[in-house]
């Protein structure tokens, strides 16, 4: 065993791909495993009911893994909703903003989910915080920078004088990657799990079933999780 195996891990888990990736990594490595989950008005609150499921289908995956998951957690951040003018949380078209950035870019909002999720570890005992940032094909979101998330685990570990680790195991690898890692931590089961129970697509369209799963299939989210199932499969990982 790794010298990880006696800690405890919360992972921040919307019910998306990424971060039931993260739960699957989490899952391999951590004793204890708890999730969080917050509710910030997300015109896509779909991805939210399809946690319960997720968690469900992890742990009948394997009966390891349903010993070490724990509780679940909620929290509601409905002012970051109220504050924030974005494509997910208003009637904003999804499109590249004058700034640059995609017009789906909610300021703050990782900062505030991992603080929240430190501030919910502190108290559980949990010594790392996962969470699905990824700077390889991100959409240019400031706070999904390896950066960021480094200055972030050592302004927490300093504020709260407790050591946490801000572990992002998705940083480096591009979406295709990301269903090879799903397949290499919980097999082909899990790859079907993603497909049918995880929620990506930002207009929480989950009418039409494609072969990488559930969504819209023309906003960024779909779009992303399609290229990275196509290059997944020519890969004939
Ligand atoms: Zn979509």
């Amino acid at each position: 065993m790794t010298e990880s195996a006696g800690k405890k891990a919360l992972v921040l888990f919307s019910g998306g791909q990424d971060s039931t990736v993260c739960l699957a990594w989490a899952l391999a490595r951590f004793a204890e495993v708890e999730t969080v989950g917050f509710d910030y008005g997300q015109s896509h609150a779909v991805e939210l009911e399809c946690r319960d499921k997720v968690r469900a289908g992890m742990a009948a995956l394997d009966p390891a893994w349903a010993a070490r998951l724990g509780p679940d957690h909620m929290i509601r951040l409905a002012e970051l909703g109220q504050v924030s003018e974005t494509a997910l949380t208003r009637d904003v078209e999804i499109e590249m903003g004058e700034n640059g950035l995609p017009t789906t870019f909610v300021p703050g909002r990782n900062l505030l989910f991992f603080t929240y999720a430190a501030a919910l570890g502190y108290r559980r005992g949990a010594q790392v915080l996962v969470g699905g940032m990824c700077e390889t094909d991100y959409s240019g979101y400031p706070d999904c920078r390896a950066d960021t998330i480094k200055a972030l685990e050592a302004a927490i570990s300093l504020g709260m004088d407790k050591s946490f680790t801000l572990a992002t195991p998705l940083m480096w690898i591009d979406k295709a990657a990301t269903w090879s890692l799903a397949k290499e931590l919980g097999g082909e089961a899990l790859v079907d799990l993603i497909i049918e129970e995880t929620h990506s697509c930002y207009r929480g369209d989950r009418s039409q079933r494609h072969d990488w799963g559930y969504g819209c299939g023309t906003c960024p989210a779909c779009e992303l999780r399609a290229r990275g199932h196509a290059a997944f499969v020519a890969a004939g990982a």
